[in-house]
């Protein structure tokens, strides 16, 4: 399929790729979203640093804010794969969006099929089910926003140690403090849906016990605080989370006790999530490049430089690392599961990096092909450079620390010491 100006060809065509119809659908659906809805709002966004919410108030009738709500709630039912696939594409359109919306899903992908993957006592189960169908509704019915705070700023959204947010258990459900920064969504999602670490009495804060709750921004005790003026994603409007003796009801706990710490062991995979977004910005860098080169930007003076040797290699290299990083990302995504092997988890950590790293690399192999006209801000290129530079700093899987465990998990395994 080739480029229309309703739709653009699809990152991973479903033939080639091997997609079921279905999937194929609801990809194509965010697709062409992407290019109708978010990409002519992209530019203001990101001047202002405002956080788009229309495209989330539009993406509710789309059926989007519900992709990953099992069917039997009303939502479309996305895997793993299919939400990556369909998350990649919104990127391409607008990278703060796309991130954004990441950290809404992952509330329904983690409440969801990942923990329907999961070991559950049966009274855990029927609790669960109970809780995650009233989040679910607020979704489909309300249209409601999901946030994901978990950074503090320490070793914990690292998965090194217990968060200091604290949940401490009081009648009826827990009273939060503590401060989360890079809070995207602040200020405009519905729920906050915070890890914090559960306490009972004097036992001391334990990874084991960190807890997924939502908490309703409307809550007492709930402040947004501190400016947003970054480098890139500027949209994401992530700013500081406080949370002072907020009284959160146990009905909304996204996960039962201990769930998450199980999650964060057993499906690994659930920390690819960030990617899609960096894939999308990676394809788009390369799509820019190819059109303004063709002389076809819509904008712009219809000016060929292709023929150019150098532009006709510059673009070989960059065809060759976005096929490279597509076809790494797509296996990764594709082979998430409950207790992967220990290759499947290596091969998730080199997707990663390769994505967050190669996406940026892209980007400023585009820019400097494509000349100074091409870096004006009158052109989303720009952008593109500015918010691909910001996926390799995303814990708990930054660059650095995928390359840390890739080193240290291929040559020890589990339990092996030199000592
Ligand atoms: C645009 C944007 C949006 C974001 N949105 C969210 C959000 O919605 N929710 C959220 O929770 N977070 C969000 N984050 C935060 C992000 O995930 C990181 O927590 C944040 O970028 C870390 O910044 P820091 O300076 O505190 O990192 P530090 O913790 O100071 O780490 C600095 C660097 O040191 C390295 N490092 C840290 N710990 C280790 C370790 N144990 N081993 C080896 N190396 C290590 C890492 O490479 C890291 O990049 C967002 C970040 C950005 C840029």
């Amino acid at each position: 399929m080739h480029a229309t100006p309703d739709d653009d060809a699809p990152m991973f065509a479903p033939d080639a790729f091997r997609l079921e119809p279905a999937q194929a659908a609801l990809i194509g659906k965010a697709r062409r979203f992407g290019k109708r809805v978010l990409a002519p709002r992209a530019a203001q966004h990101d001047r202002d640093a405002t956080f788009p919410i229309e495209n989330f108030r539009d993406m509710k009738d789309e059926g989007l804010l519900a992709i990953c709500v099992p069917k039997p709630y009303g939502g479309a039912g996305a895997d793993f794969q299919t939400y990556c696939l369909a998350a990649a594409e919104l990127g391409r359109y607008c990278g703060a969006t796309a991130l954004s919306w990441n950290m809404h899903v992952c509330s329904t992908l983690w409440s969801g099929p990942l923990a329907d993957d999961l070991p559950m006592s049966e009274a855990d189960r029927a609790g669960h089910e109970a809780r995650r169908r009233v989040h679910y509704a607020r979704i489909v019915d309300e249209g409601a926003v999901y946030a994901q705070p978990f950074s503090e700023g320490g070793a914990a959204a690292a998965g090194t140690v217990a968060f200091g947010t604290e949940a401490r258990v009081v009648d009826g459900g827990f009273l939060v403090n503590g401060k989360k920064i890079f809070a995207s969504l602040s200020g405009s999602a519905d729920y906050y849906g915070i890890l914090c670490t559960e306490r009972a009495g004097g036992e001391a804060a334990s990874r084991r016990n960190t807890l997924y709750l939502a908490v309703p921004a409307a809550s007492k005790g709930v402040k947004v605080v501190g400016d947003w003026d970054p480098l890139g994603m500027r949209g994401t409007v992530s700013r500081t989370l406080l949370l002072e003796d907020a009284f959160v009801p146990e009905s909304e706990m996204l996960m039962p006790h201990g769930v998450y710490f199980e999650a964060a062991t057993r499906w690994p995979h659930m920390f690819l999530t960030l990617s899609p977004t960096y894939m999308g910005l990676a394809q788009a860098a390369y799509d820019f490049t190819v059109a303004y080169l063709r002389g076809e930007l819509p904008g712009m003076p219809p000016v060929k430089r292709r023929m150019y040797p150098t532009k006709q290699i510059a673009v070989a290299e960059m065809r060759i690392m976005l096929e490279q990083t597509k076809a790494l990302w797509f296996q990764a995504v594709t082979e998430a599961r409950a207790n992967p092997g220990k290759e499947q988890v290596l091969r998730a950590y080199a997707a990663q990096h390769t994505v967050m790293e190669n996406a940026n690399a892209i980007a400023t192999k585009a820019i400097r092909t494509c000349g100074g006209q091409a870096m004006l801000k009158s052109l989303p290129l720009e952008r593109i450079y500015r918010d691909s530079r910001c996926g390799s700093l995303m814990l708990p899987w930054t660059a650095e620390i995928c390359v840390d465990r890739i080193g240290r998990e291929a040559l020890y395994e589990a339990g092996e010491t030199d000592g």
